[in-house]
């Protein structure tokens, strides 16, 4: 009987387990081709753009050439991605900024999805391709002021008339709104309409309809790099052409969600893994009492708590990843993913900030942008509670929403 010794493995702090290497080779190109243009194209200004509030308008082109747009959708120009490769991609967005993984996720999960899934064949030759090429920027208009995790309690509604529909009412919080040069739009029909009316439905509103305007939100600390708007509309008449086809019930938006928290999950990871990054070589090079401060237990603690929960966030991911490839992912498996992941990733920067001490302030480091992200991360896409009573209902069989 032969033994072999293992092999002396040389250990990467970012990455100690060598998850990555599970990867395809098309998956690893994905992931070097997104960082190699965060690297090229974003991190020498994101701090500029955080700190002006802006989101350059002509990155959507740019994440088009790339295919990132709609990348995980089939067909339409899109290019027809593994789900893993789509939340890889996700991951290395978020490492340089929540907000350009947002720009993404909106485009691709929240309006691109359910024009793919649910619209009419015009409706998908019409947007799509313009959309995966990114010269047509979309958003998704769910939450209201007044209605935020409840969504189904929404007060706008589409009124039929004759062969048209009327919307009236507003929604907020609507990320590229301001940017849009379209929107999908879930509304309440009127009960009085006839056959399926009554339920919320999907609307494809072009910016520039007669009776839709957008007003920008305004002095956000957190997603300073993307724009969050309100959207309103008054009157605002839409042939019935505009309506989603393919679904009538709260099922529409919230399949939608789900697409769109999928990449959360692996983004949030790459936010995570910027600010354990930084403070891992911050705390080499920063000498206090005459040594590093990565000399000290107590930092090395926080560090390896980091490397841990980065690993295990990722294990998670990966798992989740192969069960959306294999088509047998629950929204209950996104929920655990966006729960666990988005809630460590927090942690991680927060930890990452007392590392860097007062430099962790500043916008010269990536940290607090991260931080102030996540609290973002953390609410949209179903808050930390929401994603818990999900679990808590598929534990115990118990509702514990209202
Ligand atoms: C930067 C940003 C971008 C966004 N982009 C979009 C977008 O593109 N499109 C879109 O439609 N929406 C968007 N949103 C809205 C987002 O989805 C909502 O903010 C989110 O659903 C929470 O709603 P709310 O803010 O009204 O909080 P609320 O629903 O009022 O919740 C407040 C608190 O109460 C808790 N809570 C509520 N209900 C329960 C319960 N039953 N049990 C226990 N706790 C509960 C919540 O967890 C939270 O802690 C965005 C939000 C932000 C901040």
């Amino acid at each position: 009987m032969s033994t072999t010794l293992p092999r002396p493995t040389k250990l990467d702090p970012l990455d100690m387990l060598d998850l990555d290497a599970d990867f395809t080779s098309d998956e690893r190109l994905i992931r070097d081709t997104v960082r190699d243009f965060t690297r090229r194209r974003i991190l020498p200004n994101i701090a500029d753009w955080f700190e002006r509030g802006v989101f350059p308008k002509e990155l959507a082109l740019e994440l088009g050439e790339l295919g990132l747009l709609g990348m995980h959708l089939d067909g339409y120009g899109c290019a027809g991605t593994s789900g893993t490769a789509y939340g890889i991609a996700c991951r290395e967005l978020e490492a340089a900024d929540s907000g350009l993984r947002s720009f993404v996720s909106v485009q691709g999960s929240l309006a691109m999805f359910p024009i793919h899934a649910y619209g009419s064949e015009e409706q998908k030759r019409e947007w799509l391709p313009r959309m995966a090429r990114g010269e047509a920027i979309g958003c998704f208009g769910l939450t209201e002021y007044d209605h935020g995790s409840d969504p189904s309690g929404m007060r706008t509604v589409a009124r039929r008339d004759g062969g048209d529909y009327v919307l009236d009412g507003s929604k907020a919080w609507i990320t590229n709104g301001g940017v849009a040069d379209v929107a999908v739009v879930w509304a309440r029909t009127n009960p009085d309409d006839g056959p399926k009316s009554g339920a919320v439905r999907g609307f494809v509103v072009p910016a520039g309809t007669k009776g839709f305007s957008t007003k920008n939100i305004e002095r956000k600390i957190s997603l300073r790099a993307s724009v969050t708007s309100e959207l309103l509309f008054e009157n605002c008449r839409v042939p019935a052409s505009a309506i989603l086809p393919g679904v009538a019930s709260m099922r529409g938006p919230l399949s939608c969600l789900s697409e769109a928290r999928y990449g959360i999950l692996w983004g949030a990871l790459g936010a995570a893994r910027a600010c354990y990054e930084a403070a891992l070589e911050y705390a080499k090079t920063r000498v206090q009492f005459d040594k590093p401060i990565a000399s000290f237990q107590l930092t090395q603690q926080k560090l390896v708590d980091m490397m841990l929960e980065l690993q295990k966030g990722q294990l998670l991911a990966t798992a989740i990843g192969r069960l959306k490839d294999a088509g047998t992912i629950a929204p209950q498996h996104v929920s655990m993913g966006k729960l666990n992941n988005v809630r460590e990733a927090l942690a991680i920067c927060r930890e990452a900030r007392t590392i860097l001490g007062a430099s962790g302030i500043t916008l010269e480091y990536p940290v607090i942008r991260h931080m102030n992200n996540l609290e973002s991360v953390l609410t949209y896409e179903g808050t930390s509670e929401v994603h818990t009573l999900i679990l808590g209902q598929a534990l115990t069989g118990i509702g514990a929403f209202s």
